[in-house]
């Protein structure tokens, strides 16, 4: 079932401006909003960037290994292709919705064209905990879950990526199942593929690459010195443990980071490459001998130089947005900094370097990867983290000129970096009929 939604569809509720955002859906709009406000921009566009261009949602039909079926909601919202193909992850995660798919699908757009990468915005995911489920049954939701989706997406409309609870076998899995269909190999269905089919050499770490680059550009910004710098990083997987080795490699001083159980924290700093990743042993940050143990929560509010949310979205809200100590907050999750905590942070003076700048990194080696796919050739390690440093510096620097020259916050200068590009190839294309 595809439907084309309409504000009457959503939870939206557009008038309540002293209180929390209900859903990554309505955060989007009101952060879309302030940024437009700023620059003046046409109203019709900015309501048509409100809205997605489509939103898919199916049902997808599991035989589970005891012989039971189940019957599992997915979506794929596509916010917008003014600038090329649908680009953006796909969630496992049960708390999975079509409000959370779109406003994360309108980050993607954001995002890809902060980067200046050829993509428009998409998100997508499956109702489902995938940790209830077997190897083989994570399997078969795939390929089904690809099947249904197999209309909407392809190499030049629509290219999912690993997110929340999906991997690169996930992404081998979606690929093998829409090449069978179309008779050929198409490895540029999707990225974050293992390099071995298609997939780029260093996609996997390249969210927490970004996050360490950009941090290492703000501690420069606010003329902190990295090797005094200390960071505290709320989530131990693909974006939190490869920020905090790199940051750690670079002389800053790691002295929190954490995973579902809880946190570890030494003020001396933690060795992090002994702290074994979720990739590495799963949940394991707990089993490292740190002085401290402290909870999920806490490791948010340590006076710290520097704080990373690299977990889950919506971690800093209007509840301990006023007991953030740190100097800095960089975005590794997306969006774990609610619309309110934001405005919270500002007042306060904590800068806040957004998700759609700092983890971009993932996108910009998937589309890397893409490239790749198209010419059938592969690109050296090297190669990858050259160009990421090139692009992500370049966006950096785009960034900041607007926080320097409009003297606005992080999240807005993205925003209106993206939204200047978005809303003037909306512009230049028009509408038609
Ligand atoms: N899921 C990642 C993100 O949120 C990557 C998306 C992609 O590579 O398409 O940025």
């Amino acid at each position: 079932m595809s439907s084309k939604p309409t504000a009457a569809h959503t939870d939206e509720t557009e008038h309540e401006s002293d209180t929390e955002p209900a859903s990554a859906l309505a955060t989007a709009r009101r952060q879309l909003d302030r940024a437009a406000a700023e620059l003046s921009l046409d109203p019709n566009i900015v309501e048509r960037l409100k809205h997605p261009a489509q939103l898919h949602e199916v049902t997808v039909p599991l035989r589970r290994d005891d012989g039971t079926l189940e019957a599992y909601t997915g979506f794929r919202a596509q916010h917008d292709s003014v600038r090329g193909p649908y680009k953006g992850g796909l969630r496992f995660h049960p708390h999975v919705n079509r409000e959370e798919c779109i406003g994360l699908s309108m980050w993607m757009t954001w995002k890809c064209a902060v980067m200046d990468l050829p993509f428009g915005g998409a998100k997508g995911g499956v109702v489902v905990d995938p940790k209830q489920l077997s190897d083989g049954e994570t399997e078969r939701l795939t390929r089904r879950f690809a099947q249904e989706l197999r209309d909407v997406v392809g190499p030049h409309t629509d290219i999912p990526a690993p997110d929340m609870g999906t991997n690169a076998q996930t992404m081998s899995w979606f690929m093998d199942a829409y090449s069978m269909q179309e008779g050929e190999t198409v490895p540029g269905v999707v990225t974050g593929k293992p390099p071995v089919i298609g997939g780029s050499e260093g996609r996997d770490g390249a969210p927490g690459r970004s996050v360490a680059l950009i941090t290492r550009e703000a501690m420069d910004y606010f003329d902190m010195e990295l090797s005094e710098t200390t960071v505290a990083i709320q989530g131990y997987g693909s974006v939190g443990a490869n920020a905090a080795r790199l940051l750690d490699d670079w002389g800053a001083n790691v002295v929190a980071v954490s995973d579902v159980n809880g946190a570890i924290y030494d003020p001396d700093g933690l060795d992090t490459r002994d702290v074994p990743t979720h990739k590495e042993e799963p949940e394991a940050v707990m089993k490292y001998d740190a002085p401290h143990t402290i909870s999920n929560e806490e490791v948010l509010e340590l006076d710290v130089d520097v704080l990373i949310p690299a977990a889950i979205g919506n971690v800093i809200t209007a509840d301990n947005a006023h007991r953030i100590q740190a100097d800095v907050v960089v975005e590794g999750a997306n969006g774990p900094t609610t619309f309110a905590a934001d405005e919270i942070l500002a007042k306060r003076d904590v800068p806040v370097i957004p998700d759609i700048l700092a983890n971009a990194g993932g996108v910009t080696v998937s589309y890397f990867e893409w490239l790749q796919d198209i010419n059938r050739r592969a690109w050296s390690l090297e190669r990858v983290h050259e160009e990421l440093q090139t692009e992500m510096l370049s966006a950096w620097n785009a960034v900041r000129e607007e926080v320097d020259e409009r003297d606005v916050r992080w999240r807005d200068a993205a925003y209106i970096v993206a939204l200047e590009r978005v809303a003037e190839a909306h512009e230049r294309r028009g509408v038609w009929p």
